[in-house]
């Protein structure tokens, strides 16, 4: 018998094991609740908010693929965030995250710092000085993005993990940016693995949704207990849309690949381009750590043009194609303006002290036709250069 690899194991999850039927796609199970066998005898599931057949098998999908125990899927990437924090993070603890962190993620953690929940510092992972200062044996989870949100920044998870195992801190990375197939950061001394399914996992703009991942049972065991007692679970049906978006998963991400890489080509060295940020550019300073890393270098790219924000606008004036819209990862081409949309949320200072400025655009690569895409970004840049 041939052993099969992650992504088979992974994408396979449920397909053909129907009792009752032989149902080829596993049935969805939206009953809220179940019957006991009989009086003290409770069957594998009594009741929805804690565990759904449904669910559990995108659980166990993802949780194959990204090499953990066992998976908690939840209600939205927030919603994992906010589990591995409550779950993780006593009164009055320590919280170190990484300062260009998702938008979501700063002010979650800001506003849990301000009613006193817990301490929160935000500091540059790449300053090791920094990192350093802000690791005291008293902090009790560090935070990591990588690649980050929108410079696509790299971290190096191994290193930030030893650091913070080093006083005792358990770490918890956002993986939403590259999904399981590109990056895998348990195998580079995570303890948590967390996702926004509403991104590449689903990878179709029609469910928002989140995961949390542990290496360890123990881990694994206090999550699924948290989320169920703070009612963040997800619902079935949202966890078989997602399970059914995930199947496709390894195809969608090849050409997303080739599509973006085709942007780069067309992006890099342009004479309206000021600065192109994607880390499989080898002048991209987390170049080396990402090959280190990752398996692939995703389909987002940021993009500042020369000209500021004006350029930006001619750039979008009559841009087919790319809806101007939030969210990333799925099959759609669509271009953001940080700034005012998905980092709008932080305060100047802290969206200065990320690197995000007026001019920048951010890009999600989808799975259209390369030719289009180059097509009708070599006209936006044409229009930006005549600004
Ligand atoms: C979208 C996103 C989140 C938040 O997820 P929601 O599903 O919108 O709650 C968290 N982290 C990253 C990197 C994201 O892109």
């Amino acid at each position: 018998m041939a052993e099969l690899g992650r992504w088979t194991r992974g994408m396979r999850t449920g397909l053909g094991e129907d009792p009752t039927h032989g149902a080829v796609v596993p049935p969805i199970y939206l009953s809220t609740n179940y019957t006991f066998e009989g009086l003290g005898q409770p069957r594998g599931y009594d009741y929805s908010r804690s565990g759904n057949p449904t669910r559990d098998q995108l659980n166990d999908a993802i949780a194959t693929l990204e090499g953990g125990v066992g998976a908690t899927c939840v209600a939205t990437g927030l919603a994992a965030i906010t589990l591995v924090a409550e779950a993780f993070v006593p009164a009055g603890g320590r919280v170190v995250v990484q300062h260009d962190a998702y938008g979501g993620t700063w002010r979650l953690f800001s506003f849990l710092a301000e009613q006193g929940r817990l301490v929160v510092d935000f500091v540059d992972f790449n300053d090791a000085e920094a990192l350093g200062t802000a690791l005291t044996t008293d902090t009790d989870l560090v935070w990591i993005e990588t690649p980050s949100n929108p410079l696509l920044r790299i971290t190096d998870i191994r290193a930030v993990s030893d650091a913070a195992h080093a006083v005792g801190a358990l770490v918890a990375a956002d993986n939403t940016f590259l999904s399981p197939l590109y990056q895998r950061p348990l195998e580079h001394g995570a303890d948590i693995v967390v996702h926004s399914t509403t991104k590449f996992i689903n990878g179709h703009s029609d469910v928002v949704g989140g995961v949390a991942v542990a290496a360890e049972q123990e881990h694994h065991d206090r999550l699924r207990l948290w989320a169920n007692a703070l009612g963040l679970t997800g619902s079935a049906f949202d966890a078989y849309l997602t399970l059914r978006g995930l199947r496709t998963l390894d195809a969608r991400m090849r050409v997303h690949t080739e599509n973006t890489e085709a942007l780069v080509a067309l992006l890099d060295g342009h004479p309206a381009v000021a600065k192109l940020y994607y880390p499989g550019l080898v002048g991209h300073p987390g170049h080396d750590v990402a090959l280190r890393q990752q398996t692939g270098m995703g389909s987002l790219l940021g993009l500042e043009l020369h000209g500021g924000r004006a350029a930006a606008q001619s750039f979008l004036d009559g841009l087919q194609i790319f809806h101007l819209a939030e969210s990333l990862g799925g099959v759609e081409s669509l271009i953001c303006h940080p700034a005012s949309m998905t980092h709008a949320g932080m305060t100047d200072e802290a969206r200065a002290a990320a690197g995000i400025g007026d001019s920048l655009l951010r890009l999600s690569v989808g799975v259209e036709a390369s030719e289009d895409l180059v097509h009708v970004v070599t006209e936006a840049l044409e229009r930006s250069g005549n600004a």
